[in-house]
């Protein structure tokens, strides 16, 4: 018997179907996907385990096809979020609205005036882009921006009360995600933490008699993504903003989410406000960019302006700054909160949110024969009332009113976990996959953010589930 022998690098990039994937790919990565494949296939030669069709330049030239388009298949891959929680921090939180995506491909496109001042000529500063629209909108004398709000409050606390005490309430030292816990980044500060009062409740009394000469800063933290309820007590920002004005130190609130507008205009749970939070005597407010504000990753940095400019001064700002994307994409999100009227039309974050159930109800309703069909006998789906999050720490007692397709696997309770496991997976197996949630025996699609219906039909016949 004749033992057969690879093919060598040339003979493969000899054959025909190798110009297209040259013209593809580049000389590089096919002749690097071929050295791979043929270093990999030689032991089963050796052993005489391979047939003379497999290793046919042919057949290597289909493989190593197959194997450099996974290769430039893109890691960051868009996926349907139908897990009922808008603001998902895992999935990207806001989606940007088409004036938003306009800015950010004219800043990508070309050269722009990000820290030029074209009226003067000179050099300007990043923050000055956005100044003006913040002011409007919150009332604050100034304001900085930088990475993200984690980053806001680590460069504020830096900035005014490094080798100080900061004072915080034991109800508000919470853990955000992730490594951010208040206290951890207090101490990365440089900020030697003071805490005061209980978990549940908190008094006047309890900061005035934490302060004294090595006190630096009394700061508060909006505690996003749990509640305390019963027996409580927190002291209104007005009156502690009093207290640390009497003893000439600064309040600091950190908002998490941080609306600019008061959302029970659209039916949704009160969230503080950014010029509430100003107006009640805050020196410095931080908040986020892409929470409830809808916009980009971003930290905003608000309030009195000697602050701000301290701030700006601490060389840690260089190293948390935002990019010029950040920025165009949050002017125009800024901008549309100049017409509040037509916010909840214009911004996708706030029209998700206000979507009405029975328009969702009506969705389910309608897609659910289509899931019935690819899912079969094995499965139970039915177009339910369902309830959803806001997230990303915003009222996270609440819940939005919505609507999902159940899918219920009609199997003994033993098999049931099993079953959902596979359901899940084959989703996320999809070219978009779709990501639900399991609960109570059932996979959860939330439609609240199912806008592309089409696509997410069209790719419905591929799902594959195995029994
Ligand atoms: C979410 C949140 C942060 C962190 O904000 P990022 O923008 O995710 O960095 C900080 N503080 C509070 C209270 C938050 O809710």
């Amino acid at each position: 018997m004749m033992s057969l022998r690879l093919p060598s690098i040339d003979g493969v990039l000899r054959h025909p179907a190798c110009g297209p994937l040259l013209e593809r790919h580049g000389r590089e990565s096919l002749l690097a996907g071929l050295r791979q494949l043929l270093d990999e296939l030689r032991p089963g030669v050796l052993n005489g385990q391979l047939s003379a069709v497999e290793i046919s330049p042919e057949v290597l030239a289909g493989r190593v096809s197959e194997r450099l388009a996974q290769q430039q298949r893109s890691h960051v891959r868009r996926v349907f979020n139908l897990t009922g929680t808008v603001l998902h921090t895992n999935l990207g939180r806001a989606l940007l609205p088409d004036e938003a995506i306009d800015a950010v491909q004219m800043a990508a496109r070309y050269p722009l005036n990000l820290e030029f001042d074209l009226a003067s000529g000179k050099r300007g500063d990043r923050d000055d882009l956005i100044e003006g629209l913040i002011r409007e909108l919150t009332g604050a004398e100034a304001v900085t921006v930088v990475n993200n709000n984690a980053a806001a409050v680590l460069l504020t606390l830096n900035s005014l009360g490094a080798r100080k005490e900061g004072i915080i309430s034991r109800g508000e030292l919470i853990e955000i995600g992730g490594a951010f816990r208040i206290p951890d980044i207090m101490a990365r500060a440089g900020v030697r933490l003071h805490e005061v009062g209980t978990t549940n409740r908190t008094h006047v009394r309890d900061y005035e008699a934490a302060i004294n000469p090595r006190s630096g800063l009394i700061m508060r933290v909006h505690a996003s993504n749990y509640s305390i309820e019963g027996f409580t007590a927190r002291v209104p920002t007005a009156e502690l903003a009093e207290l640390a004005h009497r003893h000439g130190l600064p309040l600091l609130e950190d908002l998490g989410s941080g609306s600019l507008l008061d959302l029970t205009r659209w039916g949704l749970p009160a969230e503080p406000t950014v010029r509430q939070a100003l107006l009640d005597g805050a020196d410095i407010v931080t908040f986020s960019g892409d929470k409830l504000l809808g916009g980009p990753q971003a930290g905003l940095i608000v309030g009195r302006k000697e602050l701000i400019a301290k701030i700006k001064k601490n060389p840690l700002k260089r190293a948390l700054r935002v990019d010029k994307l950040t920025l165009a994409a949050l002017e125009a999100v800024l901008g549309l909160y100049r017409d509040p009227d037509r916010l909840a039309e214009r911004l996708p974050s706030l029209r998700l949110l206000t979507r009405p159930q029975a328009e969702i109800f009506a969705q389910a309703a309608r897609l659910q024969p289509a899931l019935a069909e690819v899912l079969g006998s094995l499965w139970q789906v039915s177009a339910v009332e369902a309830l959803g999050m806001i997230g990303s720490g915003s009222q996270p007692v609440a819940r939005l009113p919505s609507a999902a397709l159940c899918c219920r696997p009609q199997v003994s309770k033993r098999l049931r976990g099993r079953c959902l496991l596979k359901l899940e997976a084959a989703l996320r197996a999809l070219p978009i996959p779709v990501l639900g949630r399991i609960d109570d025996d059932a996979l959860w699609l939330d439609l609240r953010q199912l806008d592309d219906e089409a696509a997410w039909l069209a790719q419905l016949p591929q799902l594959q589930v195995d029994p």
